[in-house]
């Protein structure tokens, strides 16, 4: 009897151990399960090292088949060929709605002195258009005076058609500028009687509830012969010769195209307008 009894006492030491050691098992995953903080799995939701270029691959919509021009200044086989070089009647008209007095010769259209703007029959809001244009290669005339004319996007934002070659005037009335707003970034005329062109990115505005300040201005990009000269500036308000533009500042929609009579004959021709 007392060697059983010193034979439990002998094993207790042992059953207590064993028993903690169990405990402590038991413990330890809910211990581990406390160490992660949650905040770090929300922010990172999948584990950059598991990341495959395929989970950023978008397939559909797929993006519409457009067929390019033969060169870039041709036009592509969304646009709008506003001027071929052939009928003008087929686009345009004076701003009376009546046909253009303008002339058509040698597969352009030509500005004359007192025949007024011609615009459009057809409405647009943002475009993108190409144009080319030149002045008379009989230099006559300086300043504001010389080889003038202009492209009016919606009936009121012009941009400035000028021979600026070798023909200094105000730094934000000359050719490429928008008129009495913003200079061109640099002066990448050519010479008078050389065809020009223009290629233009045009947003439309959008307008507050007071109809008469801008929720989004108008902007504009311009690349004169192919050298970007208006980066996406933001129109104050439409153009005007004398006055500050945000005076006229009045909701509208779609408007015509416009080119300016200004008092010089200035060629066109290639002209087409991609809707955005
Ligand atoms: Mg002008």
């Amino acid at each position: 009897m007392k060697k059983m009894f010193y034979s439990i006492v002998l094993l207790l030491p042992a059953i207590s151990l064993s028993s903690l050691a169990q405990q402590e098992q038991q413990t330890q995953p809910t211990q581990q399960k406390q160490q992660p903080p949650q905040t770090q799995q929300t922010k990172k939701p999948v584990d950059p090292a598991r990341m495959v270029a395929g989970m950023l691959e978008v397939f559909d919509p797929e993006v519409s088949i457009i067929t390019p021009g033969a060169t870039d200044s041709e036009p592509p086989s969304d646009a709008i060929v506003l001027f071929d070089g052939t009928d003008i009647s087929k686009e345009w008209e004076d701003t009376r709605g009546n046909p253009s007095k303008w002339i058509v010769k040698d597969g352009t259209m030509i500005s004359v002195r007192g025949a007024g703007f011609i615009q459009t029959k057809r409405k647009f809001g943002s475009i993108q258009l190409h144009i080319e244009w030149k002045t008379p290669s009989e230099v006559t005339g300086e300043s504001q005076g010389r080889g003038n004319s202009g492209v009016f996007l919606q009936e009121r934002f012009e941009v400035q058609i000028l021979d600026s070659y070798n023909n200094r005037t105000y730094r934000h009335g000359q050719a490429a500028s928008i008129y009495k707003q913003f200079p061109p970034l640099v002066n990448s005329s050519r010479g008078p009687g050389v065809w020009q062109s223009y290629d233009i990115i045009y947003t439309a505005p959008t307008f507050n509830k007071d109809s008469v300040t801008y929720f989004t201005p108008p902007r504009i990009t311009v690349l004169h012969n192919g050298v970007l000269v208006q980066n996406n500036v933001s129109l104050s308000g439409p153009t005007d010769y004398t006055r500050i533009p945000e005076v006229f500042i009045k909701t509208h929609g779609p408007g015509s195209l416009q080119l300016q009579d200004h008092g010089n004959p200035v060629a066109f021709r290639n002209i087409w307008v991609r809707e955005l």
